[in-house]
């Protein structure tokens, strides 16, 4: 095992995201329990071995779209939008509390926009939030407040929101779940030749340039450019982040123990790294 995976083993503060694509039925659109289940099932174990763990879920859109039956092209009207945002993200805390309640684990919710960031105050207050929550042992569930923001006030995607708050509470890991196995030199999908890369020692130039806009799936808005981007402000702020598959919840655990598994980007911290910043380019 590489010095840097068995360094994963001791790390304290985890925030893991999960886009709506993972949480959810291809064909149908209806969340997939087993994934879910799974998912939470992995994360109370990381809490029983006393480590602070926020979950960064997406899917509400989605799931209000599915249980208000508008179709998609639909959807795209930001009031639409708005709506579906309202009704999903009940469903999705429902349906978290019911999990996490099974491994005898309490949930909260945190909605956040940019202005939870970019205002002094209103940064300082989201802060101690979770700290608070962190010390009760309660395990936040974290989404981009889709009802109320709109273009001025949004972080757009949540790979970018994750990052934030892995910033935020001085988390010192960030595990993105995607669809794709990690940082490919190109796109695996259309360049067979694109090579996989397990660690990413320092974010430059060359590996910036590899973040294709394209996404694989139709309901989240991440693609790898804005997984790269929370790398850069995961990193700067201190944190190491891992980009893995998301197609077997358990790869949470393997990763956990160690194991060489999705793409390992390491901390690299901007002692001038400033979180109102990040949330202003
Ligand atoms: N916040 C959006 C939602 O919960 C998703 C954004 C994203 O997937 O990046 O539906």
């Amino acid at each position: 095992m590489d010095q840097y995976r068995e360094l994963i083993k001791s790390k304290k503060r985890i925030v893991v995201k999960v886009g709506s694509s993972s949480l959810r039925h291809k064909e149908t659109g209806e969340f997939d329990y087993i994934k879910m289940e799974t998912l939470v099932r992995e994360l109370c174990n990381i809490r029983n071995q006393g480590k602070d763990v926020i979950l960064v879920s997406s899917g509400a859109i989605a799931a209000g779209r599915k249980t208000v039956h508008i179709p998609k092209e639909e959807a795209e009207k930001l009031s639409v939008k708005q709506a579906c945002a309202a009704v999903g993200q009940a469903r999705l805390m429902m349906t978290y509390e019911r999990l996490f309640s099974q491994y005898g684990q309490v949930a909260a919710q945190i909605l956040m926009t940019k202005d939870t960031i970019a205002a002094d105050l209103n940064r300082h207050n989201a802060h101690n939030t979770f700290i608070e929550l962190l010390k009760l042992g309660v395990i936040p569930i974290v989404n981009e407040n889709d009802t109320l923001s709109t273009y001025e006030i949004e972080f757009g995607d949540n790979d970018t929101l994750s990052a934030i708050v892995a910033a935020l509470v001085e988390a010192d890991l960030l595990i993105l779940l995607s669809d794709i196995d990690g940082l490919y030199t190109d796109d695996p999908r259309k360049n067979p030749d694109a090579r996989f890369l397990p660690l990413v020692p320092k974010l430059d130039e060359n590996i910036l340039s590899m973040g294709k806009k394209s996404t694989g799936s139709d309901v989240g808005t991440g693609g790898m450019d804005t997984k790269l981007h929370a790398a850069k402000i995961a990193t700067a702020a201190g944190a190491d982040m891992i980009i893995a598959n998301s197609i077997d919840m358990r790869i949470l655990h393997r990763i956990m123990d160690g194991r060489d598994l999705g793409t390992l980007f390491l901390a690299d911290r901007d002692e001038n790294f400033y979180l109102k910043d990040a949330v202003e380019d």
